[in-house]
């Protein structure tokens, strides 16, 4: 009766989700929105998009203004990276982090300098499009440096004379190998999340419980793999031991006398570990799957 009700009280509204227009986070935007079943294909070309599926209407804006429009109301909820909402100071609250855009924000300094420590770095000039997120862990570690803001290539600055040393966004650190950089601390790990207005009504902060449901379940099934195995029947306590389930494996009986069909639920992060132990356990025939979308 209550869920009944919270579905009709929901009707006629319409979540405002801002992401990027185009760069890093678009793409992985759209493919989150679709593995939740939400669909805007016939629109990413625009500055809106309204979904077929789903009480959403998806606005395209360039990252760096996500977190004011959140904050503004003119989206409800927005996709944007952490290094954004941190150096943007914006009040918004931080939901969901999303599992995609990982990046570090990190100083680096010319391949051939003596760096032995942020203190190192005291006295001297670093480029950055972070200015205030330096700014704070200059301050926290007491150095006293010269931020020079720029709003892009930050990595040539050194080669140009610009500054002594960066703060920039990093991944794989090839960029900064490239311009003959080395990466000396990560001043912050960064990830795409979901922020959302401060001050939303009702109807809207279920639709968002809504989406983010389905975000979890997407996010869950991605570091989930379903596992099979065949086990001889006098190995199954000590196998089914090793596997943990969404609640116990599943154990079926093999056409072959004395062997079992055990089917069970892994975690990314123990996978490798346990299918170790579960080959000296004695299983056989492991499958991996993967799993589309996990609801627990
Ligand atoms: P816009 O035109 O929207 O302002 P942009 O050029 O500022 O785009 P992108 O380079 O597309 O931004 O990066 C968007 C976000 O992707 C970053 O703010 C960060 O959260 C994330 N990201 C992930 N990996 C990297 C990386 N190696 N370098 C830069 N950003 C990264
Ligand atoms: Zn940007």
């Amino acid at each position: 009766m209550k869920d009944s009700t919270q579905k009709t009280a929901a009707v006629g509204y319409k979540l405002k989700l801002a992401i990027q227009k185009s760069g890093r986070l678009h793409d992985d935007s759209i493919r989150l929105l679709k593995e939740c079943g939400i669909d805007i294909s016939n629109g990413v070309n625009k500055l809106k998009a309204e979904a077929s599926n789903f009480p959403v209407e998806v606005y395209f804006l360039r990252d760096d203004d996500i977190p004011q429009y959140v904050e503004d109301g003119v989206a409800d909820i927005g996709f944007v990276g952490e290094n954004v909402v941190y150096e943007k100071k914006k009040k918004v609250t931080v939901a969901e982090k999303l599992g995609f855009g990982k990046c570090r924000l990190s100083l680096a300094v010319r391949k051939g300098d003596d760096y032995t420590g942020v203190q190192s770095l005291s006295g001297r000039k670093i480029a950055t499009s972070y200015p205030v997120i330096l700014g704070d862990f200059l301050k926290e570690k007491g150095i006293d440096a010269e931020i020079h803001e720029i709003s892009g290539s930050v990595e040539i600055a050194p080669g140009i004379g610009l500054a002594d040393a960066i703060c920039d966004l990093v991944s794989s650190g090839s960029t900064l190998f490239m311009n003959g950089l080395k990466e000396t601390e990560s001043i912050l790990q960064s990830q795409a999340v979901l922020i959302k207005n401060k001050d939303l009504s009702e109807e809207k902060e279920q639709l968002i419980a809504r989406l983010l449901f389905r975000i979890q379940s997407v996010k869950k099934a991605k570091n989930n793999k379903y596992i099979l195995l065949n086990a001889p029947n006098a190995k199954l306590k000590e196998i089914i031991a090793l596997l943990p389930g969404m609640k116990s494996p599943t154990v079926l009986p093999l056409a072959e006398e004395g062997w079992s069909s055990v089917h069970s639920v892994l975690n990314e992060n123990e996978f490798w570990d346990i299918i170790e132990q579960l080959k000296a356990a004695g299983a056989q025939g492991i499958l991996v799957v993967p799993i589309e979308k996990m609801i627990v």
